[in-house]
């Protein structure tokens, strides 16, 4: 491995999981939903694949008819226009968008300043850039960023500012201020903006607000989504980006080495999926707004400190509470003390004591699997 993977072994996701298979526990550790997402949105695949439609390469921006979908999508929900032809880039999931954008942005030394916390992939995808990651750490119990720290980290080598919102693991939703403010920063230091938005229809208090939409962000703001969180289809590996054309044309270029081209069959069915009527989001929501709520207080009965996330599907909570203080131990004996599987948050950081005693929970389970989980951490 070299240099610029150092430190960057198996993710933690992979990890959890196996110890989540190998255990026989409920696995709330990796996010991805235990009932699969709309029938019709299935057929759709089923139908794609059947007809041969997406069976050999696909455009390599992304087949015409998602591209269309995805810009109608941006028009819906938020007012944005892009022009599927040339602002418009279907990805393997957001995780090429992430790395894709971060390889085609970012020279060797340039300083990328990110929410820490971050999701895994961004560090990684910074190192393998060459670039420098510079945590703006996010502190309990609001998890909100402090604006004035954020100025601060600026220097002549920032580059680019690396968002996430809502974010994985606090579930903190940006608000106007807040995004204005930190458009107001990318605008007077010239830098870029790369916004992780894959939990946009997962906001349960306040409202999800693109920061491309404000003045003068659409030409320095690369956007990224993906239909996994939105559809639950974690497996089918469908994310996009949209932004100005030189941007699009730049991770474009990335992409192409990368992967080519993503998955066709699936492409033509989450067009289909963006154009599901209002009721589809709305149930969405409501559904894991109840599992969030249901979790929040299982584990908060359990003597856990919980965070009550405004968006996402996940909780971070602190174990000092139940005479603990190392999430990473924690986790690691959960499964055989209790068989429940979590996520320590302090993978997520740089500054690790920041997030030592701090540990993350996905309520994208059914209800039962949920208050079973429940039960059983009430035996700790
Ligand atoms: N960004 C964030 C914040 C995520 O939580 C995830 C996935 N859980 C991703 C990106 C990756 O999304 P995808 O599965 O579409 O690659
Ligand atoms: N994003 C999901 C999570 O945070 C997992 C994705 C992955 O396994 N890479 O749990």
């Amino acid at each position: 491995l070299n240099r610029r993977l150092d430190g960057h072994g198996t993710t933690i996701f992979a990890e959890m999981s196996a110890l989540a298979t190998a255990t026989g526990s409920i696995n709330l550790g990796q996010g991805f939903p235990d009932t699969d997402g709309p029938e019709e949105v299935r057929e759709a695949a089923v139908r794609a694949l059947r007809d041969g439609r997406g069976n050999q390469y696909p455009p390599g921006p992304g087949v015409p008819e998602l591209r269309t979908a995805i810009a109608e999508h941006q028009q819906r929900f938020y007012g944005l226009t892009y022009d599927p032809d040339t602002e418009i880039l279907v990805t393997a999931g957001a995780t090429e968008a992430i790395a894709a954008a971060l390889l085609a942005l970012l020279e060797p030394g340039d300083e990328v300043i990110a929410f820490e916390p971050f999701y895994d992939s961004y560090a990684a995808c910074i190192a393998m850039a060459g670039a420098t990651r510079v945590p703006l750490t996010l502190r309990a119990p609001s998890f909100r960023p402090d604006l004035d720290e954020l100025r601060a980290l600026i220097t002549p080598r920032t580059r680019l500012l690396l968002i996430n919102t809502p974010h994985n693991p606090t579930g903190l939703v940006l608000d106007p201020t807040e995004l204005a403010a930190i458009a107001d920063l990318a605008i007077e230091h010239d830098l870029l903006v790369v916004t992780d938005e894959v939990y946009e229809h997962l906001v349960f208090d306040g409202a999800h607000h693109p920061i491309a939409a404000l003045p003068g962000m659409r030409e320095r703001t690369v956007s990224i989504s993906s239909a996994g969180k939105t559809f639950s289809f974690t497996g089918w590996k469908v994310g996009w980006v949209t932004g100005a054309p030189e941007l699009v044309t730049a991770v474009r270029t990335a992409k192409q080495y990368l992967t080519y081209v993503s998955a066709g069959p699936f492409q033509y069915a989450v067009a289909e999926a963006l154009r599901l009527p209002d009721s589809y989001f709305d149930g969405f929501r409501a559904d894991l707004l109840h599992k969030r709520d249901l979790l929040t207080d299982g584990l908060a009965a359990a003597g856990f400190r919980v965070f009550r996330p405004a968006g996402t599907y996940f909780i971070t909570t602190d174990i000092t509470p139940l005479g603990e203080k190392d999430g990473i131990e924690f986790c690691r004996s959960l499964p055989e003390r209790c068989g429940v599987v979590a996520i320590p948050n302090a993978v997520f950081y740089d500054n690790a004591d920041a997030g030592q005693s701090l540990v993350r929970f996905t309520f994208c389970k059914r209800d039962d699997v949920l208050g079973e989980a429940v039960s059983r951490l009430q035996q700790l």
